[in-house]
């Protein structure tokens, strides 16, 4: 497949400095469109709203839903994410642009976010760290793994308890919780699998679980 000049996402995960409105729209399109899926697929998505130069928000509320279906078909789920971008590309129009929207005071975005139609904990917090470079701690699956099986928390904490822990021991920065995150997204990927190689695990010190291994 022949990839268009100025298709390919402008954003990557992990990606540092100051985001142009582009590009915190892309994170935010990405933070939805991963949903259930591999970056790849969501990164496809992407892809091919930019190729159709329908990566704005006002294109993403006017285009009929079976053409976006159709341009994120790869994201899976694709029915229901189209009704979540169109809901996200509805209501930040309203607010003269992402950037200056998720600038407002941090608790409250985090409600609005989470009280809009497909968007959970995580997917905001993922918007407010990644697109608004606010300190938001993002918890995802691996974060509840690692931090129950060396014992941060118990197995059935709920988000906002994970989320507390860091947030109640670490400085108040957004590059940090975003270090954080991708170490513990590589600790999970090397290590802390779903079936544990504890052996060379830097953590395994002090970990429960690994301890006892
Ligand atoms: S020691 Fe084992 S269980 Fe503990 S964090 Fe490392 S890989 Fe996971």
């Amino acid at each position: 497949m022949t990839r268009g000049r100025g298709t390919t996402p402008s954003y990557r995960p992990g990606s540092r400095g100051r985001l142009t409105e582009r590009q915190r729209l892309e994170v935010c399109l990405g933070a939805l469109l991963t949903q259930n899926t591999a970056w790849t697929n969501a990164s496809r998505a992407i892809e091919a709203l930019n190729r159709a130069d329908s990566a704005r928000l006002d294109k993403l509320v006017r285009m009929p839903s079976r053409r976006l279906e159709d341009l994120i078909r790869s994201s899976g789920y694709f029915r229901q994410k189209a009704i979540k971008l169109k809901t996200f590309a509805k209501h930040a129009l309203t607010k003269a642009g992402i950037g200056r929207w998720l600038a407002g005071p941090l608790p409250l975005l985090r409600e609005e976010l989470r009280s809009l139609h497909g968007i959970g904990p995580e997917t905001a917090d993922s918007i407010l760290l990644y697109a608004g470079g606010r300190p938001s701690f993002v918890v995802d699956a691996y974060t509840l793994r690692i931090g129950s099986r060396i014992g941060w928390f118990g197995q059935g904490a709920s988000y906002d308890e994970a989320a507390s822990f860091f947030t109640g021991r670490l400085a108040v920065s957004a590059e940090l919780y975003a270090e954080y995150h991708a170490l513990i997204v590589e600790l999970a990927k090397r290590h802390c699998r779903k079936k544990p190689v504890c052996e060379g695990c830097p953590l395994r010190k002090g970990c429960r679980r690994g301890s006892a291994s």
